[in-house]
C-alpha cells in the first residue's frame, strides 16, 4: 500500500470516476493524484480545478482489480 506523501497516514486508494478515469486519493487527507509516477518522482498533487471538470466527487468508487490492470497500474502496492 502505498502511504499519502502530504498528510503520511492516509492510504491511497485506487478510485474511479464516472468517467472511468482512475486516480489515487488519501484515504485521510483527500489529497489525491492522477499518475501514480508523479508520486513516486515528487511531481506534486492532482489539479483539483482540472479534476472538477472531469468528474464529480459523489460519483467516485473503489477501482476493480479489471480497472487497475487496464491502468497498467498492477504493479502498484494496494494491501
Ligand atoms: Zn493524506
Amino acid at each position: 500500500m502505498l502511504y499519502c506523501p502530504d498528510c503520511l497516514q492516509g492510504r491511497l486508494l485506487i478510485v474511479k470516476a464516472a468517467t472511468g478515469r482512475l486516480f489515487l486519493l488519501c484515504e485521510e487527507c483527500e489529497s489525491a493524484w492522477d499518475d501514480p509516477v508523479a508520486i513516486l518522482n515528487g511531481r506534486g498533487n492532482f489539479d483539483f480545478e482540472q479534476g472538477r471538470r472531469d468528474f464529480a466527487w459523489e460519483d467516485i468508487a473503489e477501482a476493480s482489480d479489471e480497472d487497475v490492470r487496464n491502468a497498467g497500474w498492477e504493479s502498484l502496492p494496494r494491501e
